[in-house]
């Protein structure tokens, strides 16, 4: 039987714009990346630039798309093959950041060592 991977110490300053939480990101456990609030090299991701502009934690504070597949930044073409490659589903991540608040998603994306919600796979993890 193999042991159970070891919670990490939740912090919502790591849960990322987009909804990613950077704590469980291996680039970040390794020590290079500091996550995307900190990362100034992530300039190019319009998600970031558009929370930043309008002081949101994440696009979960974001009334114009309550649906964030709705929004051209959010949903754009890398954004989904970023989806179907890492098998990650960042709506359900900022969908659990609205029902839950963000710290409870920090709390348990740690507690999971998870990046993102997978694609489909959101009821499995309780
Ligand atoms: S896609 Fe954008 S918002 Fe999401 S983690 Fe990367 S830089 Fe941050
Ligand atoms: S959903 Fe779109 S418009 Fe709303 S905060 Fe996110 S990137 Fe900006």
């Amino acid at each position: 039987m193999s042991a159970q991977p070891s919670a990490l110490e939740p912090n919502r300053e790591l849960v990322a714009y987009c909804g990613l939480y950077c704590g469980a990101c291996r680039s970040y456990l390794k020590g290079r990346c500091q996550g995307c609030h900190k990362n100034d090299k992530a300039s190019w991701c319009k998600v970031r630039s558009c929370c930043r502009e309008h002081s949101f934690s994440s696009c979960a504070d974001c009334k114009e798309h309550v649906d964030p597949a709705s929004c051209k930044h959010f949903n754009n073409l890398f954004a989904k093959l970023f989806g179907v490659v890492f098998n990650s589903d960042r709506k359900a991540c900022i969908v659990h950041i609205r029902e839950k608040g963000i710290d409870e998603h920090a709390a348990f994306m740690a507690q999971r060592r998870l990046q993102s919600f997978p694609r489909r796979g959101r009821a499995a993890l309780r």
